[in-house]
């Protein structure tokens, strides 16, 4: 007995480093390159014209899940679509980091159960997230802005907190974004907990219904809860800007009868440019009103928002977007790392502002759509103070 205990003595510690090195240094890297794939392509066509436009543009992603992986952003990598210096590289100086904290197995867009298994804690355990993480939605929205923090602490990245942010030139500015208000577990105090942790926008839903009312891809296709018309309520207040990516239609009227500030959409597209995307777009009325009212819509480079995913494909969502709704409410929002595949990653930026220009945009438009009115919209609707 004494010798078996022995013996695992030096067996043990060898089997947890097995353990830990194949989890982070083989399982995951596979998987979240799986997840985030980038097509084979050859390098796009950039004109010389094209990329003089791009190098003086002040460029703004609304969407992307990267802190979800288990990967140092600090660091270039060849999996997945985003990290510092693949942003550099694609001239962005505004990134949008959205907090996924859960989501169901057989995801889709047509209708999902609220308590169907949960994925994303299967990838918190994989990737030896915090203990504390594993059983709440709020901690791992908190550990994600936790992330971002520690780059900023690191000088790679200033988080924009308020509207004298978006100023700052020196480093990336990011803006820390919940993917659904799930997190909050039906606490209104959690808003201003995930205020303190530097979350300034926050999506009401994911794919189900929460809390606060109906999901797009929920099953009830309902409007607002009391708890959510309440949230919408304490987020104005607080300043938090509001997200209805993924709500019901009804949850977005909802939404629109009582706030007292414009709303976005961080990723999606319109039903008018591609007419298959009507289960995961809103309706272009509701689209058309959030625009009318100040807020913003951006344009995902993935299937399922749009219809041709090609940088020539994105251009032309794009130009539809800003038919139907005028050059002042687009922007991108790419939904990069957000377990979709994309045609090109954030490196790679120009080749949209290439097809832009090759389709016959206005330099003025290009300037906007590519961050110009992402700039205004957080300037204006972020806290002063
Ligand atoms: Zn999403």
């Amino acid at each position: 007995m004494k010798r078996i205990f022995k013996s695992l003595k030096f067996v043990l510690p060898i089997l947890l480093l097995a353990g830990y090195i194949f989890l982070t240094q083989i399982l995951g890297p596979k998987v979240d390159s799986k997840m985030n794939a980038v097509l084979d392509h050859n390098a796009y066509p950039v004109s010389k014209a094209a990329q003089a436009l791009h190098d003086e543009l002040w460029i703004a992603d609304l969407h992307a899940d990267s802190l979800l992986w288990r990967r140092n952003l600090a660091k270039r990598h060849d999996r997945g679509h985003v990290d510092l210096p693949r942003l550099r590289e694609g001239g962005v100086e505004f990134q949008i980091f959205s907090a996924v904290t859960k989501s169901s197995k057989g995801q889709n867009f047509n209708g999902n159960d609220a308590d169907a298994p949960d994925q994303i804690t299967t990838l918190v355990q994989a990737q030896l997230w915090p203990l504390r993480t594993w059983g709440s939605l709020y901690e791992r929205a908190a550990y994600q802005a936790q992330r971002l923090q520690k780059l900023e602490r690191k000088g790679e990245v200033h988080i924009v907190r308020t509207a004298a942010d978006m100023e700052k030139t020196d480093r990336l500015l990011g803006l820390l974004l919940t993917e659904g208000s799930h997190p909050l577990h039906g606490d209104l105090e959690k808003i201003h907990r995930l205020y303190n942790e530097g979350y300034r926008a926050m999506g009401l839903h994911h794919f189900f219904d929460n809390e606060l009312g109906g999901s797009l891809h929920g099953r009830s296709q309902a409007g607002l809860t009391g708890f959510g018309r309440a949230a919408v309520k304490e987020m104005n207040k607080k300043g938090v800007i509001i997200d209805v990516a993924h709500s019901s239609a009804q949850s977005v009227r909802d939404v629109l009868k009582i706030t007292t500030a414009p709303i976005f959409i961080s990723h999606g597209g319109t039903v008018a440019s591609c007419p298959k995307t009507k289960n995961r777009n809103l309706p272009d009325d509701i689209l058309q009103e959030i625009a009318a009212r100040g807020g913003l819509i951006g344009i995902g480079y993935f299937s399922g928002v749009i219809c041709d995913i090609t940088p020539n494909g994105i251009a032309d969502a794009i130009i539809d977007a800003t038919v139907l709704l005028g050059p002042n409410a687009v922007a991108l929002g790419s939904d990069y790392d957000g377990t979709v595949t994309t045609s090109l990653d954030t490196s790679e930026l120009a080749a949209i502002t290439h097809a832009l220009m090759q389709q016959g945009m206005s330099k003025e438009n290009i300037r906007k759509i590519m961050g110009g009115n992402a700039r205004r919209f957080f300037t204006e609707n972020l806290p002063t103070e």
